[in-house]
């Protein structure tokens, strides 16, 4: 799962992003998890990693390890539902 997130040019800064989200909306990101459980990418194998952001209106999932519009879609519409 942080195989991909490693690679990521800004991992530490992303990294205690990740921690203070994941400490202050902890029920949420568990909540869109739950959602993307046993979602992998037909193509790449990836494992779904997901952050929040915050927004005006409320917060936005933003999938950190997108390898492929393919797997973008799969987990936006599994968000969705
Ligand atoms: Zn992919």
């Amino acid at each position: 799962m942080f195989k991909a997130k490693l690679t990521h040019a800004n991992s530490n800064v992303d990294a205690v992003r990740n921690r203070v989200l994941i400490k202050a909306d902890n029920d949420l990101l568990v909540r869109f998890e739950a959602k993307l459980r046993g979602v992998n990418c037909p193509v790449h194998g990836t494992s779904p990693e997901i952050r929040l952001s915050k927004e005006k209106s409320g917060y936005s999932v933003e999938l950190v390890n997108d390898c492929c519009l393919k797997f973008t879609a799969l987990c936006a519409e599994k968000l969705k539902s």
